[in-house]
């Protein structure tokens, strides 16, 4: 054990970054943890044009232009991952492989993954596969695009699609109305995706193929006990939330409420529940 430090954060993406930038401006003591250096989410895009004052930049010119200014204010990283979060009163210790590291306040930047893929999505993600339609939708300006969604909330997004794209093949992973103009609704589950020819050729469950120019595979809500709605978010935060055995009321309520806070299905049903050591229960309040 080294140094208490003010603040953990955990998680190396735009969201950790921001946060170590703004504790150090605000001379905070910190220390910075990333299981794998600077997200691979930063420098996967080919090209990345909703950044403002960025118009056009390559995810590897985002991250080195990232990395460059946190190294500017003194900001290293820990290259470690955090395998538990245990609150000792006043402060946490973090552990990761053997090690302990205590802190005053622990702030979760782990983003959020993508769960159960299907063959060929991680491969592809940046190069045909997208789960961001206002990321990349003007990529398919004129294109055809398949894209399945998993909760009506993504429908936006669908009819944003289909604003861009000369047709929007909708899969729709549940019951939805949503039909007309450019969109042609398909049933199926998808289940695996390849390029065949320069086009992205999306298998489905029950043996069909849709061809298109680019897939989008939207990511679902956060309501992690709706398997229908969940396709991410459930991957880094829940299986660093299950480390967390015994901790005292309020900590694991505080760290899903931070979760959930990012989503627009931020409500009581939403709230995932607790491990307790008698079993899983609803969050306490
Ligand atoms: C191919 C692709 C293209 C994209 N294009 C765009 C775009 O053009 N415009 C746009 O706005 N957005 C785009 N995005 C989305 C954008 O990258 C994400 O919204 C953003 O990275 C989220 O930032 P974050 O900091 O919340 O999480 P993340 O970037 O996911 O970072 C979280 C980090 O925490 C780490 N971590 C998790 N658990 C632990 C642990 N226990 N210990 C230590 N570290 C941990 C993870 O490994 C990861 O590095 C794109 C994403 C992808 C994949």
């Amino acid at each position: 054990m080294e140094q208490r430090y003010s603040i953990a954060i955990v998680g190396c993406g735009p969201a950790g970054l921001s946060a170590a930038l703004n504790a150090r401006i605000r001379k905070k003591s910190l220390i910075l943890f990333g299981e794998d250096g600077v997200s691979s989410k930063v420098s996967r895009p080919a090209s990345i044009s909703n950044y403002l004052g960025m118009p056009s930049v390559s995810g590897e010119e985002l991250k080195s232009a990232f990395l460059q200014h946190i190294r500017q204010m003194g900001i290293t990283i820990t290259n470690a991952r955090i395998d538990g979060i245990y609150p000792m009163g006043d402060y946490f210790v973090l552990s990761s492989g053997g090690r302990m590291y205590e802190a005053k306040t622990v702030i979760l930047a782990m983003g959020a993954k993508a769960t159960n893929p299907i063959p060929g999505e991680q491969q592809l993600l940046g190069s045909g596969v997208s789960y961001c339609a206002t990321c990349d939708g003007m990529v398919y300006e004129g294109k055809t695009v398949a894209v399945a969604a998993y909760s009506e909330q993504e429908e936006d997004d669908v009819r944003y699609l289909a604003k861009i794209a000369k047709k929007v093949i909708f899969l729709p992973q549940y019951g939805s109305s949503l039909a007309g103009g450019n969109i042609e609704t398909v049933a199926g589950k998808p289940a695996g995706v390849k390029k065949a020819d320069g086009r992205l050729c999306l298998s489905l469950a029950n043996g069909e193929t849709v061809l298109a120019d680019g897939v989008f595979l939207l990511p679902g809500c956060a309501d992690l006990w709706n398997p229908k709605t969940v396709r991410s978010s459930m991957g880094a935060v829940f299986s660093f939330l299950l480390t967390i055995d015994y901790p005292p009321s309020g900590v694991t309520d505080f760290l899903f409420q931070t979760f959930c806070s990012g989503s627009p299905q931020s409500s009581s049903a939403a709230l995932p529940r607790r491990r307790s050591p008698s079993g899983w229960g609803p969050p306490r309040r």
